[in-house]
């Protein structure tokens, strides 16, 4: 990957940058698993309609970076792969948890139902008995662990 940066959250060199257009960019760091782009500031509009929907341990997980743009944790929801999300009490005692999705067994499939295509089932569902929880710097084995990247 070409794109990569130091991260200006955590300084690891695994920080992802996508240009969107002249004036916005976004960082994806793979080093802490944290996120932001160039709307992500201080009274920003942006910022505040994400605190309306975000859990509070991201809000609580906000971090300014000296350049002034704010991270927040990533979530990550892979319909076929799994789903990884910043989980924990608070932003003192908080960790990765990534669950691996499964196939839907034939039998099952009456159970998830696809509401956006009446008829249709899913074919993956997430697993919560494969919950496994990783530490703030482990967000690359979490990603290894759902397949998205190779162990
Ligand atoms: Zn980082």
């Amino acid at each position: 990957m070409d794109n990569l940066i130091i991260c200006d959250r955590c300084g690891s060199d695994a920080c992802y940058v996508d240009e969107v257009n002249q004036d916005i960019k976004t960082y994806f760091c793979y080093g802490c698993g944290f996120q932001t782009n160039s709307l992500m500031v201080e009274d920003g509009e942006f910022l505040s309609q994400q605190k309306e929907i975000l859990p509070e341990l991201y809000k609580d997980l906000f971090h300014k970076d000296e350049k002034g743009k704010v991270w927040m944790p990533s979530a990550i929801n892979l319909h076929e792969k799994g789903m990884i999300f910043a989980n924990g009490p608070s932003a003192f005692d908080w960790h990765w948890s990534a669950v691996k999705s499964v196939p839907v067994k034939e039998e099952e499939k009456h159970k998830y139902p696809n509401p956006k295509k009446p008829g249709e089932h899913y074919k993956f569902r997430m697993d919560m008995d494969t919950i496994k929880n990783f530490s703030e710097k482990e967000f690359m084995d979490a990603l290894s662990y759902i397949g998205v990247i190779p162990e």
